[in-house]
């Protein structure tokens, strides 16, 4: 997917209804600033925002991905190819996600049991350790919480039973046994509770 192609094609389109950046963004309800970023190629509108923008620019989702008004003839071969682009997207961005749960993860334990070790050993008013022990389990409860809602949403889990590839939902994924991010849990389609693994494409 070319950014700037995009970009360019939404400025040419927009002028040709006749419409400022502002006046776009109105029609949108959003900041002239978004609109900008587009035109220049610095991000894509996001999904929720894009229905809306081609219908305006009187063009299809297909049109805006492509950077172009896609011809009949190859409308199907360029779906494929933006739908391609878009599985990549998903996944290169869950990678990065899997990865900030890591560190969010490892920050918070290790924040954890540096306020524990130190509310039992440092000499220091009981008031005081008393809150360091809150802190250190609010920062906890925080980074896991968060750590569970990444592991959740970023790809996928398989069952090994069926093979059918899903996303848990939050509850589930929280209070499951895991090793890792292998998890016990029941599969929503053959029902069998088995160790999934995560896996990131589908
Ligand atoms: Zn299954």
């Amino acid at each position: 997917m070319d950014q700037e192609k995009i970009g360019r094609f939404i400025q040419k389109r927009r002028k040709e209804k006749k419409l400022t950046q502002s006046e776009l963004a109105e029609k949108l309800n959003i900041t002239d600033r978004s609109v900008s970023k587009w035109e220049n190629g610095i991000c894509l509108p996001d999904a929720g925002t894009m229905p809306k923008l081609c219908k305006i620019l009187n063009i299809s989702i297909n049109d805006l991905f492509s950077g172009e008004i896609v011809d009949m003839k190859n409308n199907e071969k360029k779906l494929e190819e933006n739908l391609l682009e878009m599985a990549k997207l998903k996944e290169e961005k869950d990678k990065q996600l899997l990865k900030l749960e890591f560190v969010i993860g490892y920050i918070s334990s290790v924040t954890f049991l540096i306020l524990i070790f130190v509310a039992s050993f440092v000499e220091m008013e009981t008031w005081l350790r008393i809150t360091l022990i809150i802190i250190g389990l609010i920062i906890f409860a925080f980074g896991l919480g968060h750590a569970v809602k990444i592991e959740q949403t970023a790809g996928y889990y398989e069952c090994p039973e069926c093979n059918y590839k899903y996303v848990p939902t939050y509850k589930s994924v929280l209070w499951a046994q895991h090793i890792g991010r292998t998890r016990k849990m029941k599969c929503p389609k053959c029902g069998k509770k088995s160790w999934q693994k995560k896996v990131i494409s589908k």
